[in-house]
């Protein structure tokens, strides 16, 4: 049952962040509620002020620069938002693809990428594939504006390093280099996914058409695996491991072959997500699927001229 509470409708970030000053560990930020509101309703969190923070005019917006390339896309933007943002999908199409394969339709069309950030469920999909782009998340309090890497914002399961009386008002996003590519593979069996690795390349020579692909060489390649482990993460090994090699030293399975580097990039992608034995399936079994869809998502990512994403049911 969801226990009586008063709902705080500020029309700044300033207001917001007195509100939640004034009110201390009885308040809480407000969004979407698909989390929040469940949780309350579950008995496992109790707030008697909610602090509705969709009443804020600018923070439902998406804005691309296309001098920077810097991506900005409010807090309280949804899900749905994203997917369908015309900016989202010229510029950064594997964001678009993937934000239309997160949860279901309803929980798209309410929930946001603020509180899917802040909320730090391990089993998400946003935190994984913007660490593919050095995403920077800005965050708002009583002493003014700080920007973070999206990489410090998640300290594990369910925590963040915001204090009670900041929120988290913008993502920024960096375009990738020039003729950088990149692919997210999410897989699971539950309505959340039991993991998710994303992966970006950047290959020399390059052809329109992707002919002679296995000649190129990985001049710069990043990888990122999430919902497996506490938070998600970029996996520094598995990527030197990769760079310098052509495509076909990676990817000999047209030949019959495998690849060492690729094998042991895939062991180590699968050590850093530092997998948990949950109702998604043990840490063993998770580590051995990331190595799998490392694997996939490098060929993905190099196959593509455009970054794209895979629906957990295909
Ligand atoms: C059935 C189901 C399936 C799902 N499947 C997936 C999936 O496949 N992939 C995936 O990635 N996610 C999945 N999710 C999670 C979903 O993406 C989140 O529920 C949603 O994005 C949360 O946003 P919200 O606005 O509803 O957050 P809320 O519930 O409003 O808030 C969540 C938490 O974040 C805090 N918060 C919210 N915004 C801010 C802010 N700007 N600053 C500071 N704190 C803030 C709130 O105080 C609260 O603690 C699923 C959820 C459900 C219910």
């Amino acid at each position: 049952m969801l226990r009586p509470f008063k709902l705080h409708e500020p029309t700044s970030v300033d207001d917001a962040v007195s509100l939640l000053g004034r009110f201390g560990e009885e308040a809480k930020v407000y969004c979407g509620g698909t989390e929040l509101l469940l949780a309350m309703k579950e008995g496992l969190l109790r707030y008697n002020h909610l602090v509705n923070i969709k009443t804020i005019p600018g923070l439902d917006e998406v804005g691309y620069d296309q001098g920077s390339g810097m991506l900005s896309i409010g807090a309280t933007v949804t899900h749905t938002a994203l997917e369908h943002s015309p900016q989202i999908q010229s510029h950064f199409p594997m964001i678009a693809e993937a934000e239309g394969n997160v949860a279901n339709v309803r929980v798209r069309n309410v929930g946001t990428i603020g509180g899917n950030l802040c909320f730090s469920e391990p089993h998400s999909d946003p935190g994984a594939f913007l660490l593919l782009f050095d995403t920077q998340v800005e965050i708002q309090g009583p002493g003014g504006q700080r920007t973070i890497p999206l990489a410090e914002l998640t300290l594990g399961p369910f925590e963040t390093c915001l204090e009670d009386d900041e929120v988290l008002t913008r993502i920024l996003v960096p375009q990738f280099p020039q003729g950088m590519t990149g692919a997210y593979l999410k897989f699971g069996y539950h309505a959340r996914p039991t993991l998710g690795v994303g992966v970006s390349v950047r290959v020399e020579p390059t052809t329109s058409d992707g002919e002679h692909i296995e000649r190129a060489v990985v001049t710069e390649v990043r990888v990122a695996v999430g919902s497996a482990g506490p938070k998600a993460v970029r996996v520094a090994e598995a990527e030197q491991l990769l760079m310098g090699k052509t495509v076909a030293e990676l990817l000999p399975g047209s030949n019959g072959g495998e690849s060492s580097n690729m094998n042991e990039a895939s062991r180590l992608a699968g050590r850093a997500a530092d997998a948990m034995d949950d109702i998604h399936g043990s840490g063993e079994y998770k580590e051995h699927m990331i190595g799998v869809f490392l694997k996939r998502a490098f060929a993905k990512a190099v196959n593509t001229r455009q970054p794209t994403v895979q629906s957990p049911l295909s």
